[in-house]
C-alpha cells in the first residue's frame, strides 16, 4: 500500500490577488512574516481589476487615493486612472511577492478541521492544502448578475456581461443594446457611442450623475509627486478628507437636497432636449445609490444615434428586444451592465465552518460579519470586504488596510497567547450587527430604493454606515474579550 503524500501546510493561506489579498500579503511581508502563501484562481493578478476589462473601464475613487499606503507610490498618469493602468498597478504589487503567489489555483472548498484546529483547502485540480489562518480576499462584487429577463437565452448576437468582457471584442458599426444605468453602465456607453452604429440604452431607474473633472496629471505634477514624497502624502490626506466631508450629505439628508439641486440645475442646462431631460431627472433621493461620476454620460445621451429608452423590457427575441409598450428593437449585440451577486454571491457556498455548516446557509438569517470580517463557527477565518465594510463615498483601499492591519495585530495577539484558535463571540456578532441594523435605519440607503446594498428584507448589509474615520477608529485596536481561544 503506498502511503497519500502529506498535505502541504501553511500558517496562513490568503485567497485572491486583487487590493484586498494583495494589500494583507505586501503588509505581511513588511511586518517580516513570510509565513504564507496567496491563491490566485487566475493566471494573473488583479481580481476585479483584471476581470472588468470592458471598453471605458476606469475607477471614480481618485488613483493617488485609490492605492496602497503600504507599497511604494505608483506614477499615476491621470486623476481617475482607467482599468489598464490599475491592473499594471497590481501586477507590479504581485511581482514583488514572487512565487508567494500561486496561479491557476481555484479554491474549491475550504473546510474547518476542529480537532486539528486547520482549515483545509482543496483546489480544483484535487490537490488540498492545509492552515492554521484562512483569509478570503476574494471580492464582494466578482460574480456577474444576469438580469431574468425572458427570451434573453434566445438572442443570437454577442451577449456581452461589463463584467465578463472578452478581450479585443468591437462593436464597431453594430446596433447595440445596452441594459442599465449603473456605474459600469455609464462608463461603457459612452466609451461604446463613437463607434456603435446605433445605440440602445434601456434604463429602468434613472441615476444620479454628477461631474467626475477628470484630467490627465502633467509631466511637472507628476514628477513633483515623484520626488517629494511629503506632498504626495498630503495629497492622498486631502483626496481623503474631501471625500470624507461628502460622507456628511449622507447622514444629513438637508444636505444632500441641496447637492440635489445644484444637480438638477446642471441637468437642465446641460441637456437641451426636454423629453430627454424628463427621462434622465431622478426620481429617487439622491444618495440613495452610488452617486454616479461622469462626464460625457449626458452628452452621449443627446447623440442622434443613440436612443435612451425607459419603457420596461417584456422580452428578448433572436434580433430583437421588445417593450412592454411595443417598440421593437433590432440589436446585433446585448450588452448587460446589471451589475454583480452580491446578496447571493456563490463564494459563500465555498467556506464550511465548525460542523460542515457553510457561510451561505450562516447567513441565511442575515448577512453580517463581526467589523465586516468574522464570523461565529468560522474560526480562524477572515473576510476582507465583507458585509458593512463597504464604502459608497471615499476610497475601499482605505477600508481594506484597516482591515489588513486589524487582522495583523488579531494574529499577533493569538500567536501571543500561545493558542492555535479564535473565534468571534456570539454576543459580540449580534451585538455588533445590532448596532449595525440600527446605524443603517437612519441613512439614504434605505429610503426607498432598490440596489445591492439591500438584502431581501430591506436592510443594508453592504455599506459601513459611518464615516470611514469610524472605522478606521473600531479597527484601530483588536478588541481581545470580544472573542474565544482555544
Ligand atoms: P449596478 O449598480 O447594480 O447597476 C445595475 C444596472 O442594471 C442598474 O441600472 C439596474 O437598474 C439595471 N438592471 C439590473 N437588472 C435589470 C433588469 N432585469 N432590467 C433592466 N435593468 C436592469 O451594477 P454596476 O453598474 O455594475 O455597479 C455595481 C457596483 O460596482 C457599483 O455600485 C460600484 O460599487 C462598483 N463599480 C465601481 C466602479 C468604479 O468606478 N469604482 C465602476 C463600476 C462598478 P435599477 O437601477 O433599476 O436596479
Amino acid at each position: 500500500m503506498t502511503a497519500s503524500p502529506p498535505l502541504e501546510h501553511w500558517p496562513l493561506i490568503i485567497i485572491g490577488t486583487g487590493f484586498a489579498g494583495l494589500s494583507l500579503a505586501l503588509q505581511r511581508m513588511n511586518d517580516g512574516q513570510e509565513d504564507f502563501i496567496v491563491l490566485e484562481q487566475a493566471q494573473s493578478p488583479g481580481g476585479t481589476w483584471r476581470d472588468n476589462r470592458y471598453p471605458g473601464c476606469a475607477c471614480d475613487v481618485p488613483s493617488h487615493l485609490y492605492s496602497l499606503s503600504c507599497a511604494p507610490p505608483w506614477d499615476w498618469q491621470r486623476k481617475y486612472a482607467e482599468a489598464p493602468e490599475i491592473e499594471a498597478y497590481l501586477a507590479h504589487l504581485a511581482h514583488s511577492l514572487g512565487a508567494r503567489i500561486r496561479y491557476r489555483a481555484q479554491v474549491r472548498s475550504a473546510s474547518w478541521q476542529a480537532r486539528e484546529q486547520l482549515w483545509q483547502v482543496e483546489l480544483d485540480d484535487g490537490s488540498r492544502l492545509t492552515c492554521r489562518f484562512l483569509v478570503a480576499g476574494v471580492g464582494p462584487l466578482s460574480e456577474p448578475a444576469w438580469p431574468d429577463l425572458p427570451g434573453l437565452e434566445n438572442f443570437a448576437g454577442p451577449l456581452l456581461h461589463t463584467a465578463r468582457w472578452p478581450r479585443d471584442r468591437d462593436l464597431k458599426g453594430q446596433r447595440v443594446g445596452l441594459i442599465g444605468t449603473g456605474a459600469s453602465a455609464i462608463q461603457v456607453g459612452p466609451a461604446l457611442a463613437p463607434e456603435a452604429a446605433q445605440l440602445v440604452i434601456f434604463q429602468r431607474t434613472a441615476p444620479w450623475v454628477v461631474a467626475r473633472k477628470d484630467h490627465p496629471y502633467a509631466t511637472g505634477t507628476r514628477r513633483l509627486l515623484g520626488k517629494l514624497p511629503c506632498l504626495r502624502r498630503a495629497y492622498r490626506a486631502w483626496l481623503y478628507l474631501t471625500r470624507e466631508l461628502k460622507g456628511l450629505a449622507f447622514l444629513w439628508p438637508g444636505l444632500m437636497r441641496r447637492i440635489e439641486k445644484g444637480v438638477r440645475r446642471d441637468l437642465a442646462h446641460q441637456v437641451s432636449n426636454p423629453q430627454l431631460r424628463q427621462k434622465i431627472m431622478p426620481r429617487t433621493p439622491m444618495g440613495c445609490k452610488r452617486i454616479l461620476l461622469s462626464d460625457t454620460w449626458w452628452s452621449t445621451l443627446e447623440l442622434p444615434h443613440v436612443t435612451l429608452e425607459t419603457d420596461p423590457i417584456q422580452h428578448i427575441e433572436a434580433a430583437h428586444l421588445v417593450t412592454e409598450t411595443g417598440a421593437r428593437y433590432a440589436l446585433d449585440a446585448l450588452v448587460l451592465a446589471t451589475g454583480f451577486r452580491y446578496q447571493d454571491n456563490p463564494m459563500a457556498r465555498l467556506f464550511k465552518g465548525e460542523n460542515g455548516l457553510t457561510l451561505e446557509d450562516f447567513w441565511k438569517a442575515q448577512r453580517s460579519a463581526y467589523l465586516g470580517m468574522m464570523m461565529p463557527s468560522f474560526p480562524n477565518f477572515f473576510l476582507l470586504t465583507g458585509p458593512f465594510s463597504g464604502l459608497g463615498h471615499n476610497s475601499i483601499v482605505f477600508m481594506i488596510e484597516c482591515q489588513t492591519r486589524w487582522i495583523q495585530s488579531a494574529l499577533a495577539h493569538v500567536a501571543a497567547q500561545g493558542k492555535n484558535e479564535f473565534k468571534v463571540r456570539a454576543q459580540a456578532y449580534a451585538t455588533f450587527t445590532e448596532e449595525m441594523n440600527q446605524r443603517s435605519k437612519k441613512t439614504l440607503w434605505m429610503q426607498g430604493c432598490q440596489s445591492w446594498y439591500l438584502d431581501p428584507a430591506g436592510r443594508n448589509t453592504a455599506l459601513w454606515p459611518g464615516f470611514s474615520l469610524s472605522y478606521w477608529w473600531r479597527t484601530r485596536h483588536f478588541d481581545a474579550k470580544d472573542f474565544d481561544y482555544a
